[in-house]
């Protein structure tokens, strides 16, 4: 075999520090502070912030391999964990703040942290985890809000103690650079380690102009916070391009974030549908008050954003939409939803459908979908948009395992991974969440897919919001259930509901009842929580025949 002669360069998070500092160290740095103000710098103090970190880590003892917690809102600080620690050989850990303390400690254990970057107005919860997490032998808080208090190290103090030049170490492409950990939805939390070599591959998969197209020219606002799959790799795919970033602190209400966009020119924003719903919801009320000319595109993932949704902004606010689905196994980008140039004649209604499906494979992952043979042997699905079988994922940034070897049934013995989710893939290669495995509603042996009903539901002018879930039945086993809320001084029977939906489903299909509720229970990473759904209203057909 003739071998290529190119040289072993390693795909490391270092090259994006270097490249930010020298090609963009005027690109602008903006964060909401939580008390309203914008804190501005570049992405030159950044990088000089970046080696005072790497400075102050190392004299606290952090050294290769070491885990370095952070428990932060998106910030400018946060940006310089993400940064220094994997440049300096260490790993950063970012964990969810709006998990239960007791599980946040397990994480941080489970993890190994060993220092933690904590917000100043996040103390309070630090002080319910501290006890449970012995292992972290030193707090930076970040003083977002006056100076860290006694006892703790002042991120601020200690950098401003420290040259801003660190001799960044070359590093193995593959050695970790982050730990993220899933939201444990199915089960405890995993720890998932993102290499060198997956996350700058994966930033540059998010520049590409077919995918997200993250350019110098973009001002990117991560909506999603840090905590949940490095943001979706937004802030890297930021740096990597050089593009401004605007960061929104504590303050994720739709006002907020209206004003920020428009404030700040946002061209990019990425964030989960809830944020999504609130900030159409808010622009349909007051569709002058927000100049959004600047914003082309609107990243959506994490749970299925409604056709309703990617519809209304585009037609009333003339605001587009980009749905993609991805895992935090899949750091986190897997599939996008874009209209090929093929399929240029289609009518308005079709190429909606394609954008509100969960799109096509971006480069490099690999997708096929699964079912089990009467021999209980696996076998391949065909791509006709009807079968419906387990998502399963293979690629450069696919996690090949989980830290401390758990949840093993995830990865199959040809190597690939299973995503739980349960879809239809299309002869174009369109994915179709169907639902999660979990939460497929099985009715007399057939499977319901919740999702369609949700979107069909959403799509109904008075509901805000509904989930479909799995009702106990005493003949069928389980029927749909809707949890339904509606939009502020709007109302619907459930006869009109199901005259609503009639016409698009199966009979069988349609839900048994539609409960009116105030909100729907989310899990952490903003996904409706069907367990919690089905605990509170899972008995209600038994009790209501
Ligand atoms: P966890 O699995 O811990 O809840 P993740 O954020 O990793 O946290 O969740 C990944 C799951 O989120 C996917 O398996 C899928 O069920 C769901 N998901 C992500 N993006 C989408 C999307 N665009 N449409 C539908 N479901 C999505």
């Amino acid at each position: 075999m003739l071998r290529g002669r190119m040289m072993d360069f390693p795909l490391t998070l270092t090259h994006l520090l270097d490249r930010a500092t020298r090609y963009f160290p005027r690109s602008e740095v903006v964060t909401r502070l939580p008390d309203k103000s914008l804190r501005r710098a570049t992405l030159g103090d950044v990088s000089a912030r970046c080696g005072r970190l790497a400075n102050a880590l190392q004299r606290l003892g952090v050294g290769p391999g070491d885990r370095v917690a952070t428990l932060c809102w998106n910030h400018q600080q946060h940006l310089e964990c993400y940064l220094a620690v994997p440049a300096m050989g260490a790993v950063v850990h970012t964990l969810n703040l709006r998990l239960h303390p007791s599980e946040i400690a397990y994480i941080a254990r489970h993890a190994g942290d060993k220092v933690l970057v904590c917000d100043r107005t996040l103390l309070p919860l630090w002080e319910n985890v501290r006890a449970e997490a012995p292992g972290i032998e030193k707090v930076l808080v970040v003083p977002d809000a006056g100076p860290a208090p006694e006892g703790f190290l002042d991120y601020e103090a200690l950098l401003a103690a420290e040259s801003p030049h660190h001799a960044w170490p070359g590093l193995d492409e593959d050695s970790a650079a982050m730990v993220c950990y899933t939201s444990g939805t199915t089960g405890n939390p995993k720890g998932v380690v993102y290499s060198h070599r997956s996350t700058t591959l994966h930033a540059m998969a998010l520049c590409m102009r077919d995918c997200v197209g993250v350019s110098e020219e973009d001002t990117v606002l991560p909506v999603v916070p840090m905590f949940h799959a490095s943001a979706w790799g937004m802030p890297y795919a930021a740096v990597l391009a050089g593009a401004k970033l605007v960061f929104p602190g504590p303050h994720l209400d739709p006002t907020s974030l209206l004003d920020l966009m428009a404030g700040e020119r946002a061209t990019l924003a990425a964030g989960v549908p809830t944020i999504w719903l609130g900030i159409l919801n808010l622009l349909d009320e007051n569709p002058k008050r927000w100049d959004l000319t600047s914003v082309r595109s609107m990243v959506i993932g994490g749970s299925a954003a409604p056709p309703s949704l990617i519809d209304g902004f585009r037609r009333r606010h003339g605001l587009e939409v980009t749905h993609a689905w991805g895992m935090t196994e899949t750091n986190p980008l897997g599939t996008l939803a874009r209209v090929k140039r093929s399929a240029g004649d289609l009518g308005d209604a079709q190429r909606l459908e394609a954008r509100a499906s969960q799109g096509y494979a971006v480069p490099f992952v690999e997708v096929r979908h699964m079912a089990v043979a009467g021999d209980g042997a696996p076998v391949r699905l065909p791509w006709d948009g009807a079968s419906m079988g387990e998502l399963e994922v293979r690629g450069p940034w696919v996690a090949s395992a989980y830290l401390g070897d758990e949840g093993s049934d995830k990865f199959t013995p040809d190597e690939w991974f299973r995503t739980g989710d349960v879809v239809t893939i299309d002869a174009e290669g369109y994915v179709r969440i169907t639902d999660r495995a979990k939460d497929v509603v099985k009715s007399g042996g057939e499977w319901i897919s919740s999702v369609a009903l949700e979107n069909a539901l959403m799509a109904h002018p008075a509901v805000l919001e509904a989930a479909v879930f799995a009702g106990k039945h005493p003949k069928w086993d389980e029927r749909p259930l809707a949890a339904v809320v509606f939009k502020p001084g709007q109302t619907a029977t459930p006869d009109e509901l199901r005259a609503w939906l009639e016409p698009r489903f199966a009979k069988f299909w349609l839900p048994d009842a539609y409960l009116t509720v105030e909100q729907i229970p989310r899990t952490s990473t903003g996904k409706f929580l069907k367990t919690r759904l089905r605990e509170l209203y899972g008995e209600h057909l038994l009790k209501n025949p």
